[in-house]
């Protein structure tokens, strides 16, 4: 599905991903776990080109997306993205706030889009939330709309970049609840996540990033079970 070589990012002298290869396939489920500042975010950005990166091949399908003349906007549509902050559209009720890209970007109609919007509403539980405003929800409501949102769009790749962190404790699960039947459906998810219990429990696999290296690689068994480097080791003490 996306594939990253020898990939590289650098902030003015600041080398935040340090030759990254590695490759997710359909209905996998990747979860990327690392320290603060170690470049899960930068890494998660490279993969739909919200961050340039330096060097390297980055391949969506049989798309090279650093090929400059690669339509980015493109496959962004089929790439959805979910943020700590939700960032809805704080002026669209929650109906519209799902159906609007669908519309405006794949030409669909509005009919269409508001009843598959509906459909995504209820699959997240949210159904009567159609007409209320962002405004109006919690942070988990929130987040959930910003999954289904998302879906609006039928991307063939989710990223997600920390969704749990900025919820208060008791609405954490049932985000992780939605995300959970996500990739049960077979969605194609990374993960970025500090949420262990979710990448031992959810993962195929387990990404570990330090210092902008991937040290490790492996099942979440591997990875929690017997981490084979002292930097997993350490990082799992602190945070196990
Ligand atoms: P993580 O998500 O693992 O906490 P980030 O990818 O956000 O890490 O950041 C990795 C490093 O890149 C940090 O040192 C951060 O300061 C730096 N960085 C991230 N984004 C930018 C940017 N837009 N400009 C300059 N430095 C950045
Ligand atoms: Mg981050």
């Amino acid at each position: 599905m996306i594939k990253t070589e020898k990939l590289f990012k650098q902030f003015g002298k600041n080398v935040v991903l340090k030759d990254i290869n590695t490759e997710v396939v359909q209905g996998e489920v990747v979860a990327v776990v690392g320290p603060s500042g170690s470049g899960k975010s930068t890494f998660l950005r490279c993969l739909n080109m919200l961050e340039v990166p330096t060097s390297g091949k980055i391949t969506f399908r049989d798309q090279e997306l650093t090929n400059p003349k690669t339509n980015i906007q493109k496959v962004r549509a089929q790439i959805g993205m979910v943020f700590q902050h939700f960032y809805l559209f704080p002026h669209l009720t929650i109906l519209d706030n799902l159906s609007y890209a669908p519309q405006k970007v794949k030409g669909e109609s509005k009919a269409d889009a508001e009843k598959k919007s509906k459909q995504l509403l209820e699959r997240v539980g949210l159904s009567d939330k159609a007409e209320a405003y962002p405004s109006s929800l919690s942070g988990g409501q929130k987040q959930r709309v910003a999954i289904a949102r998302a879906l609006a769009m039928e991307p063939d790749l989710m990223l997600f970049d920390e969704p749990t962190s900025a919820l208060d404790p008791e609405m954490v699960k049932e985000v992780l609840d939605v995300m959970k039947d996500l990739a049960k459906s077979g969605m194609t998810m990374l993960v970025v996540t500090h949420e262990m219990g979710f990448a031992r429990e959810v993962a195929d696999r387990v990404l570990f990033l330090d210092h902008g290296v991937l040290i490790e690689e492996g099942t979440p068994d591997e990875f929690f079970g017997n981490p084979k480097t002292e930097r997993a080791q350490d990082f799992l003490e602190k945070v196990l």
